[in-house]
Parts: structure tokens; sequence; C-alpha cells
């Protein structure tokens, strides 16, 4: 490498997947190789092996902003800096942070090479653990409301409902909301029928992996916390039974249901 090169920063905002490190993609394996610097929050950073040459910058929840623009100062000063997220970086996660403290930022790190590197994203691991329920039409919604009011969340989980949607919850537990998941299986309650199937995922891959899945009328709010994915069927999606554990899909056709 020239000392030219040396010199030439980047920026790399990757997703280390859901937990199994067989999840990691090689492009996001490759960044890790010939990075200078990992920013992130603890327990991501925690996932990198530290190496000779590598600085590791751990960073408590919270500062999403502080830290991404701690990562584009680095890059700007020609270090080779990644970014971790768990799943995927454009799910609830860095890679908007880092764009968000670019367009308020000086105009020179427009000039930055940036990349986002994708992962596995919790609700695709949850899903394919337990068969295919987001096969037909689905959304994702952060039930976190650190960042926007609980109002927000109720009226996009209603409308979805209406829609038929099915639903990945992230964050099912939150700091600002103390009765935890309790509203959202009352407003799930008042929304589809009683035999809506849903799926509890937590650290999904992960050595304490755990898959729960019971109809909405015997779900109960310990059922999530905040390693938990919640996988909330569509009226179609249904359960096989067979000796080596069941298997939740929703059908690729809708027409059924439409009719
Ligand atoms: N960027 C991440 C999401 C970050 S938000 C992604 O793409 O997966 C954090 C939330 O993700 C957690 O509260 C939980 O709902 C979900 N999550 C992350 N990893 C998970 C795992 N291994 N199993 C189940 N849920 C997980």
């Amino acid at each position: 490498m020239s000392a030219a090169q040396a010199m030439t920063g980047w920026i790399a905002i990757a997703g280390l997947g859901p937990g199994d490190e067989a999840l990691v993609t090689p492009e996001v394996s490759a960044a890790l190789a010939g990075a200078s610097d990992v920013i992130g929050y603890i327990p991501y950073v925690a996932r990198i092996a530290p190496r000779e040459g590598l600085v590791l910058h751990p960073s408590d929840n919270g500062v999403e902003l502080e830290r991404a623009a701690h990562a584009l100062e680095l890059a700007s000063r020609g270090r080779r800096v990644v970014v971790v997220s768990s799943g995927d970086p454009g799910v609830f996660a860095m890679a908007s942070a880092v764009f968000e403290a670019l367009e308020a930022g000086p105009a020179a790190w427009r000039d930055l090479d940036i990349r986002v590197l994708p992962g596995i994203t919790a609700m695709l691991a949850a899903s394919a653990r337990a068969g295919a329920p987001l096969g037909h039409d689905f959304c994702a919604i952060n039930l976190s409301d650190n960042l926007k009011p609980w109002s927000l969340i109720e009226k996009r989980m209603r409308l979805a409902a209406e829609a038929d949607f099915a639903m990945a919850f992230y964050n099912p537990r939150s700091k600002a909301r103390p009765e935890g998941f309790a509203r959202v299986l009352e407003v799930l309650r008042e929304a589809c029928a009683p035999d809506r199937l849903i799926l509890f995922a937590r650290a999904v891959t992960t050595p304490e992996e755990q898959l729960t899945i019971v109809p909405l009328n015997e779900a109960s709010a310990e059922m999530a916390d905040m390693r938990t994915v919640v996988i909330v069927g569509s009226s179609t999606t249904r359960l096989v039974e067979r000796a080596a554990g069941p298997i939740l899909y929703t059908p690729r056709s809708a027409v059924a249901a439409a009719s």
C-alpha cells in the first residue's frame, strides 16, 4: 500500500447479523480485517476480536449521533472506520444516524468514502428459524418510543392490522414505556382475532435462542424482552405441527383472505 493510500480514510457502516458468526457476511469480515477503528454500542463492539493496530470505541446507548460524528471525524483524519450494528445497519440502527450527522456536518464529510454493508436483520433470522411467517406482505415497526410518540406507534399498528400485514416488532421493551408490551397486546386484541398467531423469537441464532409460538389470546407481555423480536402473523398465517417442532408460515397467495 502506498503512503497516499494509507492516508485515505473510509467508513463502512456494517451489520454483524443476529449473533451467529456464520451469519456475518464475508464483505463485513473483510472490512473489519482492514479497519483501524471500530465504533458502536458496547455489546456490538464486544463481538469484535481485539488485534494489534485496531482501536475499539465502545459507547453507550442513546449517543448515536455523537458516535456517528465521531466516526466521520476519524475517517476524515485518514482512519479506516467500521461502525457496527447488530443485524442490518439500515434497520433501526446506525446507518441513518451516520447520514444524519453527515448532512448536518462539515461539507468536507460529503467527499468521504462511505459504504453501507448489509447484514441479516433480526426479523429475517427469526422468520427463517420458525418457517416463513413473512412469506407474504409484511411491515416492520420499532416499538421503542424514544424517537417517536406512542400515538404514532399505535396508529401504524392499527392500520397495519387493518391492511392484514404480518408485522415484525423490534425493541418490544422501552424505558419510556414502563407498561411494556401489555399495551401493544391490548391494541392487537382489539384489531385481530384471538387465534392470530404470534412468534416471540428471543436471541435468535445465539446459544440463548428461544422461540415461542402462541395464539394472541395466550400471549402475555412477559414473553417479550429487549432481546426479542416479535412477529405477528397475518390472518392467513398458519402452523404445521410436526414431531421435530412446528412450522409457522404465511402462504404466498392472499386470494382467499381478500375474497
Ligand atoms: N439493526 C438490528 C436491530 C436493532 S434494534 C437488526 O437489523 O436486527 C434492537 C432490536 O432488534 C432488539 O430489541 C430486538 O427486537 C431485535 N433483535 C436484534 N437481534 C436479535 C436477535 N438475535 N434475536 C431476536 N431479536 C433481535
